[in-house]
């Protein structure tokens, strides 16, 4: 079966069964590259949840996007990379560990099969189920995380160890992520408590806060990040919310001043020389997007952004059809 788009030229864009980008959906993990999965949790949720909805508000929106990325040299992504949408991980609404299980079932048979896993969440905390996966074939991997929050808080709620609040404690604890190959991105906003910075720190995270991320400069932040993740397999995890709830209000927790999604595709479009083994856009709840769907658009829009630096990557690499340490 051909594994291309939907040609949006000879078939109009809103007919059809939506997947990401209008890629096929899968019918054989054979041949692939890398695959979107849709993961469907908000069971981690502490505040508005809804991101149950996320993947196929995603897809929808997804379908405006083209396969050529002329910020990287007019690569078409879907000559480079084979690809298709593989559906959604199932998961047991309300009950966070064995949600976080099933998804970390259906990315592992992903990752095994050698294929890149590009995931549509949920909440943060599908994450976490995510690294477990790309940990077991890959090690410990380098993360780079863009959020307004650090997510590394020990427990929430009567001492639950599991949530949208902590999956990068525990990552650490059960050592899939490097911290000291890490960075945090995005931080901004008022707290619970002030050591929410030097938590990160103390367990070996870089972190950039938005205010430092704009006082550096976007060149030298994504030559820092880079830097930080060199020589690692990394996995980038982007929280909607790192953007300003102008341009992202459908978002768990909103958190005013961020960046516009011009910034934010600056940003991202500038990044390079990542060995890049997952990633995941986590965080939108559709309930809460405006009636132009703005928040599921810019989330596809990042998603895309993610492709394209997977594939420039694997088209400057002659042998660059697998990753991998
Ligand atoms: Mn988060
Ligand atoms: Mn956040």
């Amino acid at each position: 079966m051909s594994l291309l788009p939907i040609d949006s030229l000879e078939t109009p864009r809103f007919c059809g069964l939506a997947t990401f980008m209008r890629l096929p959906q899968a019918t054989s993990l054979a041949g692939l590259d890398a695959a979107i999965i849709g993961l469907p949790s908000d069971s981690g949720g502490p505040f508005r949840t809804g991101a149950r909805f996320a993947p196929n508000a995603v897809r929808a929106m997804s379908v405006m996007l083209r396969p050529i990325n002329p910020y990287r040299g007019n690569i078409n992504v879907f000559d480079i990379l084979k690809m298709t949408d593989v559906g959604d991980a199932n998961v047991v609404p309300g009950y966070e560990i064995e949600s976080l299980q099933r998804i970390e079932e259906s990315v592992v048979a992903l990752v095994q099969a050698g294929i890149v896993p590009c995931a549509i969440g949920g909440d943060h905390s599908v994450t976490l189920a995510e690294l477990r996966a790309v940990a077991a074939r890959h090690g410990p991997v380098a993360l780079i995380h863009f959020d307004s929050h650090t997510d590394t808080w020990d427990s929430y709620f009567a001492g639950q160890k599991y949530s949208a609040g902590t999956p990068f404690r525990r990552a650490v604890e059960e050592n899939i992520v490097d911290p000291h190959h890490s960075i945090q991105i995005g931080m901004r906003g008022s707290l619970f408590r002030a050591d929410d910075i030097s938590q990160s720190l103390d367990l070996g995270y870089d972190v950039v806060t938005t205010d430092e991320m704009f006082a550096t400069g976007f060149e030298a932040l994504a030559a820092r990040i880079a830097k930080r993740a060199a020589g690692k397999p990394a996995f980038i995890t982007f929280d909607m919310d790192f953007i300003d709830p102008s341009a992202a209000p459908a978002v768990q927790t909103p958190e005013m001043g961020g960046p516009t999604a011009r910034e934010t595709l600056t940003l991202l479009r500038l990044l390079h020389d990542i060995n890049l083994v997952g990633c995941d856009v986590v965080e939108v709840n559709p309930l809460y997007d405006g009636p132009g769907q703005i928040t599921a658009l810019l989330a596809a829009t990042v998603m895309a952004e993610l492709l394209a630096l997977l594939a420039a990557r694997r088209a400057s690499q002659p042998d660059g059809r697998h990753v991998g340490a």
